[in-house]
């Protein structure tokens, strides 16, 4: 498999398929919001398209404007379901092996529930 090659056993792949179960708060046609098994906040969900990309670089070149408009549509309506528009919220999304992306499936961290600190402590 090369580096432009989706894998279809990537973990978010396989909860689209139901293969593996998901704390969904937020589903339509293009879109699934669930809770990060491990998370980094007191509020921490991950946004991902249904359809078939690798990452942001991916989601942003090759994804149709429905996709892109819905993807935003349901983070946003997802943290006000969420209730972090009160507080604010981060939103996160690590493209590729320098930003340490683990899951080649594109997704977007949404942090919030708590003061989360500044986003980058050390430069180097
Ligand atoms: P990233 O490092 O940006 O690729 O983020 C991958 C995220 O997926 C991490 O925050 C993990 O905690 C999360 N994660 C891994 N496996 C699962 C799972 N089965 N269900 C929900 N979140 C997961």
């Amino acid at each position: 498999m090369t580096e432009n090659t989706y894998d279809d056993q990537n973990i978010f792949a396989r909860i689209l398929r139901h293969e593996l179960k998901a704390d969904v708060i937020f589903e339509n046609d293009h879109v699934l919001v669930f809770r990060d098994k491990f998370p980094q906040a007191r509020v921490h969900l991950l946004a991902i398209p249904k359809g078939r990309y690798r990452s942001f670089d991916d989601f942003s070149a090759h994804a149709g404007q429905e996709e892109i408009v819905s993807f935003f549509q349901a983070i946003g309506d997802s943290a006000r379901q969420a209730g972090l528009t009160c507080g604010g919220y981060r939103l996160v999304s690590n493209c590729g092996k320098n930003a340490g992306q683990e899951v080649p499936h594109f997704h977007m961290h949404i942090l919030g529930g708590e003061a989360l600190g500044p986003i980058i402590s050390q430069l180097h």
